[in-house]
């Protein structure tokens, strides 16, 4: 007896390849990485230094100047890393920020291409008779 394939499983199986061509790419990206990466988060700021008749005291601030907030054991460390935006650290903050994004797209994408495959599992299979 000839069994009618599922209209489905060509889409669900170009999602997979689909799924598989972008889990290589994600995942030969964070092997790339050859660190040091700092687990870190950067942020601009603006100041005031209320120096007598300083344009920050009327409301126009200093600034934006940039900031690394950081986790040193447990806790959040922040530190002034200027208006430049090249050094080692803030390259640093970047990978890492780059490498979690990256890994948590990878995380995500595993998941739905495991539901895919139940789909796909799902369309092939009969009930046995
Ligand atoms: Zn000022």
């Amino acid at each position: 007896m000839i069994q009618r394939t599922s209209t489905q499983t060509p889409l669900i199986r170009r999602q997979i390849a689909r799924q598989l061509k972008e889990q290589i790419i994600l995942g030969s990206a964070l092997i790339k990485f050859r660190g040091p990466i700092v687990k870190g988060w950067l942020n601009l700021r603006y100041a005031q230094c209320r120096k007598g008749n300083c344009q920050c005291t009327k409301g126009r601030p200093h600034g934006p100047f940039l900031y690394a907030t950081m986790r040193v054991k447990g806790k959040n460390v922040y530190r002034y890393v200027g208006k430049t935006d090249d050094g080692s650290l803030v390259r640093q903050i970047k990978d890492y920020q780059d490498f979690r994004q990256k890994l948590a797209r990878l995380r995500k994408l595993s998941s739905e291409i495991d539901s895919q495959y139940r789909k796909l599992e799902s369309k092939l299979t009969r009930p046995a008779t």
